[in-house]
């Protein structure tokens, strides 16, 4: 079977997804996430699209917009961008930080099965327009499964212990990676172990955040021995450190032989995108991180880690078929929430 990579407006192989950054916000509206953090809002799609705009003249290809169902995700938007612009979008499903969510959401209501099925669902069907009740699905699917791990993982609290069983078993059915957002001192190894029992290999597990979660370069090369994918999303992230102490990790990782498990992005926010206002922009990787690996000798290694390594990453082990999204079958980009 062709492996494939399921995108907002339907699944390609994975030879066309280009340059790939797995871990950014490009769209958010404004809910909870916001009031905890005005950052955590991009809800202006013409911004939006000229993020976009630069990071496909910068030559990027695909990203993978972060933020799952029910906590702000902006599914029609993405499919109406991702026509508009001709950079591949790949959504997710599953679930954020509880903190997250309103405390009437579906993520605290609903049981085990719901959730399982709600996510596998939005992978093999269709995503809901907004995480509320809605029962009108788009024909943009989801193509990767969000977990978020806090620092005592699946046993912080029973709420967890449901939504991290839920998007395991979506991610056994489905195929679908998973990605997951770690809090500081959040344990990837406990997690590869999790899903493990739901027969879940440790390369379907995008690790992410470890580069600000665990600065600890033993622990990363045990992670990635295991054979996850470390995606190093704290580049220019100067509230977290430089990129100097960013680049000795990535050097140490590629030193150690791990170019092949490794992967970067931004984890925008609205204070990292020019569009909105920042001083640098979802095309930073391409246009200056690049040169700053060149400078330092080790720009062979982009192509490798931007390319190659998220076609791998991304793709979907199985049900996969032909492009078949119609522009036309896109409703609106304003969501429902
Ligand atoms: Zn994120």
């Amino acid at each position: 079977m062709q492996r494939r990579i399921r995108t907002v407006t339907g699944d390609i192989p994975v030879e066309e997804l280009g340059w790939c950054q797995t871990h950014e916000h490009l769209f958010l509206q404004k809910g909870k996430p916001y009031e905890i953090d005005t950052a955590l809002c991009m809800d202006d799609f013409d911004r939006s699209i000229e993020e976009l705009n630069a990071y496909k003249a910068a030559g990027g290809g695909a990203i993978v917009d972060a933020q799952p169902v029910g906590s702000g995700r902006m599914a029609g938007a993405m499919a109406e961008a991702s026509y508009a612009t001709g950079v591949s979008i790949i959504a997710c499903t599953g679930f954020h930080k509880q903190n997250f969510y309103y405390e009437d959401s579906f993520i605290f209501r609903e049981k085990e099965e719901t959730l399982a099925g709600l996510f596998t669902s939005e992978v093999t069907d269709g995503m809901l327009p907004s995480g509320r009740d809605e029962k009108k699905r788009l024909e943009a699917r989801a193509g990767v499964i969000k977990v978020a791990v806090e620092k005592n993982g699946v046993r912080t609290n029973a709420a967890y212990e449901k939504l991290f069983a839920a998007a395991a078993a979506a991610a056994a059915k489905t195929g679908a990676p998973v990605l997951a957002h770690f809090d500081k001192d959040a344990d990837a190894l406990a997690l590869i172990e999790y899903l493990g029992q739901y027969n879940i290999p440790a390369n379907r597990l995008i690790a992410c955040h470890l580069d600000r979660a665990r600065y600890d370069i033993g622990y990363h090369r045990e992670v990635a021995q295991s054979g996850a994918w470390m995606e190093y999303d704290t580049i220019n992230r100067l509230k977290y450190h430089d990129n100097e102490k960013e680049f000795k990790l990535i050097q140490g990782m590629i030193e150690a032989g791990y170019a092949g498990r490794m992967l970067f992005s931004l984890d925008t926010t609205n204070k990292r995108l020019r569009a909105y206002g920042a001083d640098m922009g979802l095309d930073y990787l391409l246009k200056e991180f690049t040169v700053y690996m060149q400078q330092r000798g080790l720009g062979g290694y982009m192509r490798q880690i931007m390319v190659n390594n998220p076609a791998q990453a991304v793709a979907i082990q199985k049900g996969t078929e032909e492009k078949r999204t119609a522009a036309s079958a896109i409703t609106h980009h304003v969501p429902l929430m």
